[in-house]
């Protein structure tokens, strides 16, 4: 005997231990979904068995039927649960089955509350697994041996779900894995055929591998019972095929229901809530696929971890090739999850060999169009779902008019944004401002801030709202650099509110633009003395009409980084080149128009460096002499009390 064949205790990995505990408790009123995912574990074993088998034929050892079995024993209190897939070794075993491969799984688990409710959905969304077995048992038994491995190369992994597991090697004729579910006193319901069997149905009826079950012996009765323990031991069972083992995605659309198609995306989404929507598409011409595409319903908790997996789930005629395929699809539909079976790939293609084919740009630009007109669907038939989508994925998609040029419009489109007439929400869309533009209106206003109500608030929105004029408050982090891509749509340009001279077109009227020119001469020599004064930080000194109730506001230049992107790049880090900005006065200012009364030089200095540290306060910016403003302030309200 091996040193490793001796049996070995070890401990789970933390992580493991906390998700076993979480698991049993919060998903106690969803207990019968163990049989789901054992059931598509062994679904993936198989066809990881035929995708090696590709290469090595012998891996099939004479046995190339694959199928699941599904057996139980009543008076035992025992479900158990047999593929011939590729099974494990005792490496695998202890990797698998004791360890979260997951990164960032730690810091997931942090956000757990103890709170019942909010966890089941948190651990939803974080995929249950293997472990949910232990929610109807109370000691596990897994017996593997890795196909290609020798007989006496098995392994026995055991246990309670406690905190423990232990690994001994064992004999194993058939390759494969065996897993031995010892039910809970109170979840020995499940060791029963009827049940087995109809769960087996509602969950797995479109795995693509048979899930078999003993064939039912009528019943006998007590004086049969006799007469049989007499006969010879009986014969081997007999099984049978109980769901209906076709795949789900080679199934006509017109067949399928919509609780298929939700129980194949759980299967292969490795999530435990329903997906939003979907797509099931059959492509022929040039290139032939299948692509079945679907929305999750919340984001994963790693969407923003740069090497988190992502992408489809990827068969070639039908045979499984790899998982997380990630070049049919950009970065920003990375949520999206799938299956895509092509007709065209050759069976040994590696991710290297996508990468270089041209196959695959094309089905990539055909599934990203696929996506974006799902999620247009969705918004017009059911927008209620729709906004609940974007709250979950928005930030994701607007990185797209970055990153995929050529579908801009329709990116925007699907865009949900905050606006001085929709308040807080993300609910706007584009069409909807555009229908309710004013008379004279040509461009999309909108402003960039650090929260919705530092937009709202912006001095800058003052003429706008005088007018009725409706502008967009973008207050996502990822808003101004989004902009930066984005000039225009269905014709009409985008205009920062806070950057360049502020140009209303044909909604500015006559009498505006002469009280601005009669203004501007006013102040002459005030503007010149202001900006003596602020040279050394404004680029500009001049009146404006955009203010109604503030004295002065900052603008910076049309191609200057606006005032959110500095603070996010200098947060990062990054040396910013100086910016200055123009300083603008509002010339019906009480304030303003003191100021150019003002005969004391030192007052009409203090007055000029509180009006424009103000304009910077309100604009979101922080003072970098705060001291210095305050004390000039205060020395104002002084003299003012005087
Ligand atoms: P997931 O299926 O999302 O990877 P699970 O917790 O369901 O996570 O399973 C963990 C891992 O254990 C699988 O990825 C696989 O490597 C291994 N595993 C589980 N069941 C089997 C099985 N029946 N045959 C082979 N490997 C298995
Ligand atoms: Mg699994």
């Amino acid at each position: 005997m091996t040193v490793e064949a001796q049996k070995e205790t070890r401990g789970f990995q933390t992580e493991v231990k906390q998700l076993l505990h979480l698991m049993i408790h919060s998903l106690y009123s969803n207990k019968e979904i163990f049989l789901r995912e054992l059931i598509s574990n062994a679904s993936d074993a198989s066809d990881k068995l035929r995708f090696a088998a590709l290469a090595d034929n012998s891996l099939y050892e004479n046995d190339g039927e694959l199928r699941i079995r599904i057996m139980f024993d009543k008076e035992a209190g025992t479900v158990t649960i047999d593929d011939n897939g590729i099974g494990m070794s005792r490496d695998d075993v202890v990797e698998h089955l004791g360890t979260i491969a997951k990164s960032g799984t730690a810091e997931f688990l942090k956000n757990m509350s103890g709170d019942q409710k909010k966890d089941s959905q948190l651990i939803g969304q974080f995929g249950v697994g293997f472990y949910s077995a232990f929610i109807v048992a109370d000691r596990v038994e897994v017996i593997s041996r890795r196909a290609g491995l020798a007989a006496d190369q098995a392994v026995h992994w055991e246990s309670a779900g406690e905190g423990e597991f232990t690994v001994t090697n064992t004999t194993k004729e058939s390759r494969g894995t065996q897993i031995i579910l010892h039910l809970k006193q109170e979840e020995k319901e499940f060791a029963d055929g009827w049940k087995l069997r109809s769960l087996v149905k509602k969950y797995s009826d479109h795995i693509a591998f048979a899930v078999e079950m003993q064939k039912d012996t009528p019943a006998l009765d007590e004086e049969e019972k006799e007469e049989g323990a007499e006969k010879a031991a009986p014969a081997a069972p007999e099984f049978e095929k109980v769901n209906d083992a076709t795949a789900l995605w080679t199934i006509p659309r017109n067949e399928l229901k919509d609780e298929d198609y939700i129980e194949f995306y759980k299967h292969i989404g490795h999530d435990f809530q329903d997906p939003v929507t979907w797509s099931h598409n059959k492509v022929e011409g040039k290139l032939e696929y299948t692509s079945l595409l679907y929305v999750p319903g919340r984001a994963p908790y790693d969407l923003y971890n740069r090497e988190a997996p992502r992408g489809l789930k990827l068969y070639v005629q039908r045979v499984f090739i790899m998982d997380d395929a990630e070049q049919f699809l950009p970065l920003y539909l990375r949520f999206i999850k799938g299956v895509l079976d092509s007709n065209d790939l050759s069976l040994n293609v590696s991710r290297e060999i996508l990468q270089a084919d041209r196959n695959v740009e094309s089905m990539k630009s055909a599934l990203t169009k696929r996506v974006l007109d799902m999620l247009a669907k969705l918004a017009s038939s059911e927008p209620e779902k729709y906004a609940a989508f974007w709250k979950e994925f928005g930030q994701v998609i607007k990185e797209g008019p970055a990153e995929d040029y050529a579908n801009r419009e329709k990116i925007l489109k699907l865009m949900r944004f905050a606006s001085t007439t929709s308040g807080n929400q993300q609910s706007v869309t584009l069409d909807d401002y555009i229908g309710r533009m004013k008379e004279g209106q040509e461009k999309i206003y909108y402003i960039t801030a650090e929260s919705h109500a530092a937009g709202s608030g912006s001095p800058h929105l003052e003429i706008f709202r005088k007018k009725g004029l409706e502008v967009l408050v973008l207050s996502d982090r990822i808003d101004e650099w989004m902009m930066s891509y984005v000039h225009e749509y269905a014709g009409k340009s985008f205009q920062d509110v806070t950057k360049g001279a502020l140009d209303l077109g044909a909604i500015e009227d006559e009498a505006d633009k002469k009280h601005k020119e009669e203004a501007s001469k006013t102040y002459e020599s005030l503007l010149a003395q202001v900006k003596e004064l602020l040279k050394e930080k404004v680029e500009d000194v001049r009146v404006t009409n955009r203010l109604t109730d503030s004295p002065a506001c900052l603008v910076v230049g049309e191609r200057d980084m606006g005032a959110q992107m500095r603070r996010i790049m200098a947060a990062a880090g990054q040396a910013m080149p100086e910016v200055k900005p123009v300083f603008e006065l509002n010339p019906d200012h009480p304030l303003v128009k003191r100021l150019n009364e003002e005969q004391n030089v030192e007052r009409a200095n203090d007055l000029t460096w509180v009006l424009f540290d103000q304009a910077a306060l309100a604009g979101g910016e922080s003072l970098k002499e705060p001291a210095t403003f305050v004390s000039r302030l205060n020395k104002l309200l002084l003299e003012l009390s005087r």
